[in-house]
């Protein structure tokens, strides 16, 4: 029997890369997804497979499937985009995650969390290590999706606990590659959508900021381990590229890469944007035995190429 997997934000930037993956070892995938970010263009590939199918629903709602796995993805994860309606997303984290909780308890399911980077908030310790509490705003613009994934991460934990659930958590840092919403407002998509048609780079703050990128397939790769990792006691496991850079090199090297002519533009830097983000994944090397494999220039061309295409066939549809 072929294993059944369900993956909630399936339609969404990992969650389609996840569900192609799956599909090519094997399982049946079962994809929800409400299509707040996500999209049946991200997936329309993968519906001409007979072991694939796709079901819209909101998982603020009950659900219930049969299967084996659940992945739980569901949630928008830029700022834009979860800011948009900041009371959904904390509901998307916690009502989500209870209700996937639930369904995992009843079929004795393994369960794996998408979590983030953002429960370290604007960090004081670096490269952050999981066991790092963090220093997140509680009543800021970002808090509504920072601290729906600590709550969702403090259900996870209890449900480990109290119903001895098989539970898996990644904390995940920046990602980014193909399938990425054009107008997702982050920073790699942002940045490529205006080297490649011209406009000014649009660099907040004074651009000395950093984050570390890592490209989808290495992500994917991590996820997929981490779900098969066998343990009594789960524990948090960050998943990120540990290579950091500012948002200004990261800007100069698009440019490049991109062969463009567009310009540096100064905007106010967002409220509560944190100045540095690098992972710590010893825990990761260790137990996975996973390391990010695909640099950021390898991963940049392939994403470059993705939304050229893109451009080729709908200009409008990439204004950012
Ligand atoms: P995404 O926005 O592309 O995908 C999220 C998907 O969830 C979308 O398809 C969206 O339609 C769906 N969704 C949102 N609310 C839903 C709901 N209530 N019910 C059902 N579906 C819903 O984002 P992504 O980058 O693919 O992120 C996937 C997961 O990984 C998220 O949980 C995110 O928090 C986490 N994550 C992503 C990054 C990153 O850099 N991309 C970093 C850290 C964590
Ligand atoms: N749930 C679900 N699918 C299932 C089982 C449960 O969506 O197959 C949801 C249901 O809405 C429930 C939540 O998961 O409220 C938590 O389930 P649990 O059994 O932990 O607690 P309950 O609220 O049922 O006591
Ligand atoms: N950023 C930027 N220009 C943009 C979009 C983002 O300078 O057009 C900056 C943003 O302020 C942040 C970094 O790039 O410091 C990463 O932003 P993103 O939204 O991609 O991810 P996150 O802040 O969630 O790490």
């Amino acid at each position: 029997m072929k294993k059944r997997v369900l993956v909630t934000g399936g339609a969404g930037f990992i969650g389609s890369h996840l569900c192609t993956r799956l599909l090519k070892e094997n399982k049946e995938v079962l994809c929800v997804d409400n299509f707040f970010t996500g999209s049946r263009d991200n997936v329309a590939e993968l519906l001409k497979n007979p072991s694939f199918e796709l079901l819209r629903h909101d998982v603020t709602f009950p659900l219930y499937v049969e299967v084996d796995e659940i992945y739980n993805l569901a949630c928008p994860a830029s700022p834009i985009h979860y800011q948009r309606d900041p009371v959904q997303t904390t509901k998307t984290s916690v009502m989500g995650a209870i209700n996937m909780l639930g369904l995992a308890k009843r079929l004795r399911a393994r369960v794996l969390q998408t979590s983030t980077s953002e429960v370290y908030g604007d960090p004081d310790v670096h490269p952050q290590p999981e066991d790092y509490r963090g220093r997140v705003s509680i009543t800021g613009p970002r808090a509504c999706y920072d601290e729906g994934k600590r709550c969702a991460e403090t259900l996870f934990f209890d449900y480990q606990r109290q119903h001895r659930l098989p539970i898996r958590v990644a904390r995940i840092f920046n990602t980014y590659g193909p399938n990425m919403h054009p107008q997702d407002g982050r920073v790699v998509s942002n940045f490529i959508i205006q080297a490649l048609t011209g406009q000014p780079i649009t660099l907040f703050g004074d651009g000395l900021q950093t984050r570390s990128f890592c490209y989808v397939d290495d992500l994917v790769e991590g996820l997929v381990r981490l779900m098969a990792m066998e343990c009594e006691t789960a524990r948090p496991i960050n998943l990120g590229n540990p290579t950091e850079i500012t948002v200004m090199e990261l800007a100069q090297r698009i440019i490049a890469l991109c062969d463009s002519r567009s310009v540096l533009e100064y905007r106010a830097l967002p409220q509560d944007d944190p100045m540095q983000r690098r992972p710590d994944i010893t825990q990761a090397r260790e137990l996975l035995h996973w390391k990010p494999r695909i640099g950021l220039d390898d991963g940049l061309r392939r994403t470059i190429s993705y939304f050229d295409a893109l451009l080729a066939r709908n200009q409008s549809a990439v204004h950012p």
